[in-house]
């Protein structure tokens, strides 16, 4: 599954990387990144936890691309 963030609509407020340590962290403002990459667009294995932390997302700020 491919995973966007738009950090745009993050309001940092913590959600994500309590569903999904894994794949979510922060940058130091708070606002939302993947752990291991700067990158705003990443492919894990499907797993519950991550359609837990973008189901999660108040703003909108996580996409699951469903093309993929
Ligand atoms: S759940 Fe959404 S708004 Fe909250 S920190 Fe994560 S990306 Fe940002």
């Amino acid at each position: 599954m491919k995973i966007k963030i738009i950090p745009d609509k993050c309001i940092a407020c913590g959600l994500c990387h309590i569903h999904a340590p894994e794949a979510f962290d922060y940058h130091d403002n708070g606002i939302v990144k993947f752990y291991d990459t700067q990158d705003q667009e990443k492919t894990f294995p499907d797993a519950p936890s991550l359609r837990t932390a973008v189901k999660s997302c108040p703003t909108g700020a996580l996409k699951i691309d469903k093309d993929i």
